[in-house]
């Protein structure tokens, strides 16, 4: 066993104990995961609904959408809303939300662009616009939701990002003066304000945005959009993957395993996967992120941090952690990323429990005073990377084809956005965005492997010291954002 594993979780301060009776049992790493499932905790829910059956034989379409993530999820909802005659086929390889959609930490961001800063970083001209989307987008958003009866868990308690180093307070400064020349409802908190919302020795101070945003179980959006898509008379297949993919002219042609789809046009809203089209993964890579959930804390454990007001938040470590409550007063705990050679979509790392004792780590680093919570879940999911750092959409196939994606890790809310402009490219439909370079320009090449693979391990070692250390891995992340790639 690994020494650094055997090490105790971090010291439990004195003072984060005062007036709650005494310091907790201190769980080691490897006890504190020891019975945990190596599977999203979203997914292990009895309000999964059961599977559709798989497509045998062949079917033709008005739309072939490929992917039943939110992405695809949407496109379906979208698309019979906006033009009820057509007929809609949904594939997707495994079951509705087996993707990223059901593995998110599942934190709402009003924006489509990644945030604010990120919208100001590449379309610097398109501001206000690109805002507007994304106020309209949440709109259609909760319409959508109360329209067809979703119940996912929503909380609207908006999004909070912490700073873990005094030093990080001027950046909290900057986006706080940039948001609020936005209209923005956000508030800057110092560093006592910080614990009384969520009390970690941690943190130096917050800049909380209660502009619309929130968390969500992401799994119950999904089976609730599926569910949604199903009344509007949308055809979905699941275990059902795109085989292969062949233009015919006028229309496309994808085999699956057991039949085969015919259709004048293809949604492709499959992630990272391949789907015979190079050029998408040249745009974009996956990258793994991974999660735990803890246990319900009870309320004295609640009582020991406090969180209230329950909101969705990051810190402003480079290597992002990412965390919020569920219903059930779980804690999800998630960021800490890898790469797998050629962006493998299954690798054997997220099956093993040692992948996820760094994350503990940091856990219980965060919040000393939970070091008697365990783990019941960890899990990995594919995060779709890219140098725009948030979703775009792209033709193939002569144009008979549009692929949405590029979220970047932020999609849960965007991916209602991403699917709408892709099918507003798709049927040439008139809409604001069509006119901007959100919809008309892609993300630039990401270099190909081996170079890729070497590429990400140096950033991802760069990541764990570059706060702390600075120095050449500072610099290497430095020089990568200033080739324009989103860090
Ligand atoms: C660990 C993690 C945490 C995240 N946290 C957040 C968060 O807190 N907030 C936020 O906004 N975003 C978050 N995200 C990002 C968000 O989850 C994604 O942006 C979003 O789910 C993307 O949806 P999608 O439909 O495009 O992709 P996916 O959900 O990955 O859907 C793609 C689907 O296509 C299917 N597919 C693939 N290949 C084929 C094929 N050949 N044939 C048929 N189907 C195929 C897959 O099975 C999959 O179901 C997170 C992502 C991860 C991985």
């Amino acid at each position: 066993m690994n020494q650094a594993l055997e090490t105790k979780v971090a010291q439990t301060s004195a003072e984060a104990h005062a007036g709650h009776g005494g310091a907790p049992a201190r769980l080691r790493v490897n006890e504190a995961l020891a019975h945990t499932k190596l599977s999203p905790y979203w997914l292990d829910d009895p309000a999964q609904p059961p599977a559709e059956r798989e497509l045998v034989g062949a079917t033709q379409a008005d739309l072939l959408i490929v992917g039943g993530g939110f992405t695809g999820l949407w496109a379906a909802v979208q698309a019979k809303e906006l033009m009820p005659q057509l007929d809609v086929v949904v594939i997707e390889a495994n079951r509705v939300a087996h993707g990223a959609s059901g593995r998110a930490g599942g934190i709402i961001s009003t924006s489509v662009m990644h945030g604010l800063p990120n919208a100001v970083r590449v379309f610097p001209n398109d501001i206000d616009q690109l805002e507007q989307f994304g106020q309209r987008n949440l709109d259609g958003f909760e319409a959508t939701l109360k329209r067809y009866g979703i119940d996912a868990d929503i909380e609207w308690n908006g999004e909070m990002t912490v700073a873990v180093d005094p030093d990080h307070l001027a950046h909290l400064r900057a986006d706080c003066d940039l948001h609020r020349s936005h209209g923005h409802d956000v508030v800057l908190l110092g560093e006592q304000a910080t614990r009384e919302q969520l009390n970690s020795p941690l943190f130096a101070g917050a800049l909380w945005s209660r502009n619309r945003s929130g968390i969500v179980h992401p799994a119950k959006l999904a089976w609730g959009l599926k569910r949604a898509a199903l009344s509007l008379g949308v055809r979905l297949y699941e275990h059902t993957p795109l085989v292969s993919v062949k233009d015919e002219g006028d229309t496309v042609f994808v085999s699956t395993p057991k039949g085969s789809v015919r259709a004048p046009r293809v949604l492709f809203g499959s992630g990272t996967a391949k789907v015979g089209i190079r050029d998408i993964n040249r745009r974009v890579m996956q990258v793994r992120d991974h999660v735990l959930a803890t246990e319900p804390l009870t309320e004295a454990q609640l009582a020991r941090i406090g969180w209230k007001n329950r909101q969705g938040i990051y810190d402003t470590r480079t290597q992002l952690n990412y965390f919020r409550l569920t219903k059930k007063n779980n804690i999800i705990f998630g960021g800490l990323v890898s790469y797998h050679f050629d962006g493998d979509s299954n690798p054997p790392q997220d099956e093993k429990r040692e992948t996820y004792y760094r994350l503990a780590q940091a856990f219980y680093k965060t919040f000393p005073q939970l070091s008697d919570v365990r783990f019941s879940h960890a899990w990995g999911g594919p995060i779709d990377y890219c140098s725009r750092g948030s979703v775009f959409a792209r033709r193939y196939l002569g144009g008979k084809g549009v692929f949405v994606a590029g979220y970047t890790g932020f999609g849960v809310a965007a991916s209602r956005f991403g699917a709408f402009m892709g099918l507003n490219i798709l049927f040439d439909r008139d809409s604001p965005e069509r006119g901007l370079d959100i919809a008309n320009q892609s993300p630039i090449y990401i270099p190909p492997e081996p170079f890729r693979w070497i590429g990400a391990k140096i950033t991802f070692h760069a990541f764990d010291g570059a706060d702390a250390q600075g120095g050449w891995k500072r610099a290497w992340i430095n020089g990568l954002k200033s080739m324009g790639f989103p860090m």
